[in-house]
């Protein structure tokens, strides 16, 4: 996938503040939004599995630091139901997402996955963290489609300072990039990104995170602001901000800019106009989002009881919004956008790929 911009460029970009100009690059990430993926919004339907985890992120709400959270993990039945509501919405993917859970043996993943492959026509994507090559290969077999996790950051000393290794696994610190690549090996489409502002993040490390897309190559990339949860070494304020000028702002603008450089980036990739955007202006986040590059939606389809407690920043949009509600309001809300609801799984793109459509059926 051929990029539009270089990382100089990019870097200029998230520098600029003048809202005028700043109208410039909204336009171009939407018309090359337009050009290469379409008008479609593809919607992915969120069943978050489990929030146990294993790991100490010192930005996770749900992280293994955190004692106050009540731990839950939903049944394979339950998992099912999600993905039957999911095609009763008319989405066109499930992706299971938990966090680091050991608990969730691959044995219970693979059939979960299969009966979901077997019961619906829905593609599925899973975002369960770091687990082993065999794992990963076990599920692809029993038919998961993509796999979801992001790098949080390009720059190794911020990453190994917010993402620890496990406990009891000296060494060298986790290399996600390294199994996004095993993923893909694997044949599945692969999705990673960052999150913005995150404390000790500075300019040149977000442009180069951005330009980091287009190198890998990603199909599906995610980018939200980073929140701080009260209850996190983060949140707390543990690590310290940059000087002003230096430190990457968490604030919504900022994120807009990194949506719409990611697509000039990386233009064939399947961008999520994220729940953590509209967490921070709810009426309009995820709108904008959509108007400034982003091609897909992720409604949550939790069930109620299990919503609160996946925590992983605080005010979470979908904490206020039944799965049926939202999705009533979503298809006004993206008609309203001139935009249309995407049909079928809505898989990566390889437009350079793909052989021109005749529109004339005498063509030999
Ligand atoms: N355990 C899985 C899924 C993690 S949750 C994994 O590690 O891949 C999905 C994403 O939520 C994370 O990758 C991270 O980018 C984001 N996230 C976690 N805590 C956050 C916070 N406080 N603010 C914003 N985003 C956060």
């Amino acid at each position: 996938m051929t990029a539009t911009i270089t990382e100089q460029e990019i870097l200029g970009w998230l520098r600029e503040d003048n809202l005028q100009r700043l109208e410039e690059l909204w336009a171009r990430a939407d018309r090359l939004r337009a050009e290469r993926v379409g008008p479609a919004v593809h919607l992915r339907g969120l069943a978050e599995v489990s929030n146990h985890c294993a790991r100490k992120c010192g930005y996770c709400g749900i992280s293994a630091c955190n004692p106050a959270v009540a731990r839950y993990r939903m049944s394979a039945d339950e998992v099912a139901a999600c993905a039957h509501e999911a095609v009763r919405y008319g989405y066109g993917t499930l992706v299971m997402q938990s966090g680091e859970d050991y608990g969730l043996t691959a044995d219970w993943v693979a059939e979960v996955v299969a009966r979901v492959k077997a019961e619906t026509p829905l593609a599925v994507t899973l975002s369960l963290g770091e687990r082993k090559p065999e794992e990963f290969a076990r599920w692809r077999a029993a038919g998961a489609d993509r796999y979801l996790m992001r790098f949080e950051t390009s720059d190794p000393e911020l990453y190994a300072i917010i993402h620890p290794r496990l406990d009891g696994t000296p060494g060298l610190p986790s290399d996600r990039l390294n199994l996004l690549k095993e993923l893909r090996a694997l044949g599945y489409e692969i999705g990673s990104g960052v999150m913005v502002g995150i404390p000790g993040q500075c300019y040149e490390s977000l442009a180069h995170d951005l330009a980091l897309f287009s190198t890998l190559d990603l199909d599906m990339i995610g980018i939200g602001p980073y929140i701080p949860h009260p209850e996190t070494p983060l949140g707390r304020g543990e690590l310290a901000l940059l000087p002003e000028g230096e430190q990457v702002p968490n604030t919504e603008l900022m994120c807009y800019k990194a949506v719409a450089l990611t697509r000039l980036a990386c233009p064939e990739a399947n961008i999520p106009s994220t729940t953590a955007l509209a967490a921070l202006y709810r009426e309009q986040g995820r709108e904008l989002g959509l108007m400034r590059g982003a091609n897909v939606v992720m409604p949550n389809l939790t069930p109620p009881r299990y919503r609160a407690l996946y925590e992983i920043y605080p005010h979470k949009a979908c904490f206020h919004e039944t799965a049926e509600a939202f999705n009533a309001t979503l298809q006004v809300r993206i008609a309203a956008l001139g935009r249309e609801i995407g049909t079928g799984q809505g898989g990566r793109r390889h437009v350079e790929a793909e052989e021109p459509i005749s529109t004339n059926m005498f063509d030999t």
